[in-house]
């Protein structure tokens, strides 16, 4: 193109062109087709259903690795052992211990080899001698013997083990600590048994080393894909599983793209979660993608939440999934308690009630841990004049600053521009500002003062920039001694804290605000995840809510008949307001640094559009961030088919680099 060489995917031969001038292909990367064939298809699926450029889609389909033309052959594990050759050459003292040492341990890790001591060019000249080779990394030994199942464990088992030939779409829906991975254990190991393989997504921040463990200790032959890999391994595991070389993969969203020789079962785990929801460029559904995987190998998927999407109990609702349900928790725990405190005239300490404080003082007194859940970083989320009302505000963006203590900066959430902290009004110079509402930092100064005698953790993205950090600090509320956490909803996802006895949510109201129509939906399972945490094993636990509007018909849903009850209704009101599920919806978003661009596009885009109903153009929610006006089009539709007739009409104009639009389906 132009001067430059550049890589394409060759997606048909059989083709005439309207262009005139084209080029002969330099040089063919691969012998085989890079893309299998299903992936293929899923691609073009992909396009057509999110009105996507193919080209785009296949770069976010394939390893990043191949996409620049890496070599697709799998590569030998850095793995060493002895060959049949002697070698007895003591003036050679590094060689020869390395030696002795292989012929010793039999085959080890690269890794391992220089943690004892030995290096990598001992390593290399001992391969040139001929005395060591590379070889296949030991095939590891499954140790864990598994539990007992429960009745609802052993029957959803049944169901699944039951149909394991042909499509089939379950929603495993299991209270926290119901014990849904065992479900997944033992449904996994009649495929793998067989010769075929898994695919388990998992959301984000569950991919942990435990997670891992849990499958590697019952199964070999377990992968994992994950942001945190280089591009070097993520194209291995994504070649070894399209070998047939890994039994098991467990990964993240992207992970939906892996291809299998012989895929047997894909189970979503925390189905609902947010991350298996692309957010830009492609804005694909993994779960979406999962089930359609599922339906094209014709073979069974499970969907498993203790609080399920709405996408999928409607799918229920139309018996198009079969609802498996473990209502009850595993082992000995029983399910919490809830409390609601009405925060209305009542006395705090930076957000902690007196009648909360006193609960806290019950349940530490008795040896149990607290967990105070507050989905806000920072010290306050605004910094108020109290003379004028003048409210610190980035420069950006159209959002107001938060107030950060460790280090002391005013940070936007937005765009990440860090400001001073002034001493006085920017506005009218008097020094009268203060800090409005709660952030963690500032929960956790207040629990300090008033819980002097036993350590408080903060957990959110500001302490725990690393996956090693959060371990570290979970490994010391392991310990067990009484402790108090507080922290974001990185305290919401499927961690195990055996002595937590106390979960107290300090600001329910927030999410409930929020003008996105799945904000209750997101905020019940929230809140429901972290209640959770509470009492998952001997002692009981509790779970204590602070709001300002205890009277709010769903919150006191939530509390009164739990996310089955608040499901229910949540999914009435969305049907009758033939919002999704029920109906179709996609969103046209435009942003530019020139506001009237991104409006006249989407005016524009709107006369274009037939035969839906059209909400819009509006500003978005957050209608300028780092600089850029952003607006939004909402389309509704009766049926899918006319959403897309209706989405195929677009006729994009050509546009200055600075506007941005996308289709989000
Ligand atoms: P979930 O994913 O549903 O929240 P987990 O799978 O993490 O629940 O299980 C919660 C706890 O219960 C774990 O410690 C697990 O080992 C234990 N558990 C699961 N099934 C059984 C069982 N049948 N008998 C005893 N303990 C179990
Ligand atoms: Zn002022
Ligand atoms: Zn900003």
């Amino acid at each position: 193109f132009g001067r430059s060489s550049t890589i394409g995917i060759c997606v048909a031969t059989n083709v005439t062109s309207a262009h005139e001038k084209l080029k002969e292909v330099t040089e063919l990367l691969d012998d085989v087709a890079i893309v299998p064939a299903e992936l293929m298809s899923l691609a073009q699926w992909m396009s057509s259903y999110y009105h996507h450029p193919l080209g785009e889609v296949l770069a976010t389909v394939l390893p990043a690795a191949a996409r620049k033309g890496a070599a697709c052959t799998i590569e030998l594990d850095d793995y060493w052992q002895v060959t049949a050759a002697a070698f007895d050459n003591p003036r050679a003292h590094a060689q020869q211990g390395l030696f002795d040492y292989l012929e010793e341990h039999g085959p080890c890790a690269g890794e391992a080899l220089v943690a004892a001591g030995h290096k990598r060019q001992t390593l290399r000249n001992l391969v040139k001698a001929g005395a060591a080779q590379q070889c296949a990394a030991p095939v590891s030994t499954p140790t864990e013997v598994p539990p007992q199942p429960t009745p609802a464990q052993a029957q959803a088992i049944d169901t699944i083990i039951g149909s394991l030939e042909g499509f089939h779409a379950y929603l495993l829906e299991g209270v926290t600590g119901s014990g849904k991975t065992e479900v997944y254990l033992r449904a996994i190991a009649p495929v793998v048994a067989g010769g075929g393989q898994v695919l388990v997504l998992v959301p984000e921040i569950a991919l942990t080393p435990q997670t891992l463990g849990r499958f590697q200790r019952r199964f070999s032959g377990v992968g994992m894909l994950h942001s945190n890999l280089t591009d070097h391994e993520r194209l291995q595991t994504w070649l070894k599983c399209a070998a047939g070389d890994l039994a098991i993969l467990i990964g993240t969203r992207s992970a939906v793209f892996t291809p299998f020789r012989q895929l047997g079962l894909i189970i979503v785990d925390e189905e609902h979660d947010a991350s298996y929801k692309q957010q830009e460029g492609l804005r694909y559904s993994a779960r979406d993608l999962a089930t359609k995987r599922a339906r094209d190998h014709d073979i069974p998927i499970v969907l498993g939440s203790a609080t399920p999407s709405l996408e999928s109990l409607y799918n229920v609702a139309r018996q198009r999934y079969t609802k498996l349900s473990l209502p009850f928790r595993a082992g000995n725990a029983d399910m919490p308690s809830y409390h609601l405190i009405d925060m209305r005239g009542q006395q705090h300490t930076d957000g902690i009630s007196t009648p909360l404080e006193r609960v806290i003082r019950k349940h530490l007194a008795a040896s149990g841990q607290v967990l105070v859940f507050l989905n806000r970083r920072g010290y306050a989320p605004s910094l108020l004049c109290a003379a004028c009302g003048w409210v610190a505000q980035c420069s950006d963006c159209d959002a107001r600053l938060t107030l950060h203590n460790t280090p002391r900066q005013l940070v936007c959430h937005h765009c990440s521009l860090r400001f001073e902290v002034p001493d006085a009004c920017e506005a009218c110079g008097l020094h009268s500002l203060m800090p409005v509402g709660l952030g963690t930092q500032r929960t956790e100064a207040g629990l300090t003062q008033l819980f002097p005698e036993v350590p408080v953790y903060r957990i959110d993205r500001d302490t725990t920039r690393s996956n090693r950090r959060l371990e570290e600090q979970f490994a010391k509320v392991n310990s067990g001694r009484p402790c108090i956490m507080v922290g974001t909803q990185m305290l919401a996802k499927g961690h195990h804290f055996p002595n937590v006895t106390l979960v107290a949510v300090l600001n329910a109201d927030a999410g409930f605000l929020s003008p996105d129509f799945r904000a209750p939906e997101r905020t019940a399972q929230l809140i429901v995840q972290v209640a959770g945490r509470a009492g998952r094993a001997e002692r009981p636990g509790e779970v204590w809510i602070q709001s300002y509007q205890p009277d709010n018909p769903t919150l006191r849903r939530l509390i009164e008949e739990g996310y089955p009850g608040f499901a229910e209704a949540e999914l009435a009101a969305r049907i009758s307001a033939a919002m999704p599920p029920a109906h179709p919806m996609a969103m046209l978003r435009a942003e530019s640094n020139d506001a009237q661009a991104a409006l006249g596009l989407l005016n524009q885009f709107k006369q274009q559009l037939r035969g839906v109903e059209l909400l819009g153009p509006v500003p978005a929610p957050l209608a300028r961030i780092a600089n850029r006006s952003r607006y939004q089009l909402m389309l509704l539709a009766q049926t899918r088919s006319q959403l897309h007739q209706a989405l195929n009409q677009l006729q994009p104009p050509k546009l200055p680099h600075t506007l941005r639009w996308s289709i989000d389906v």
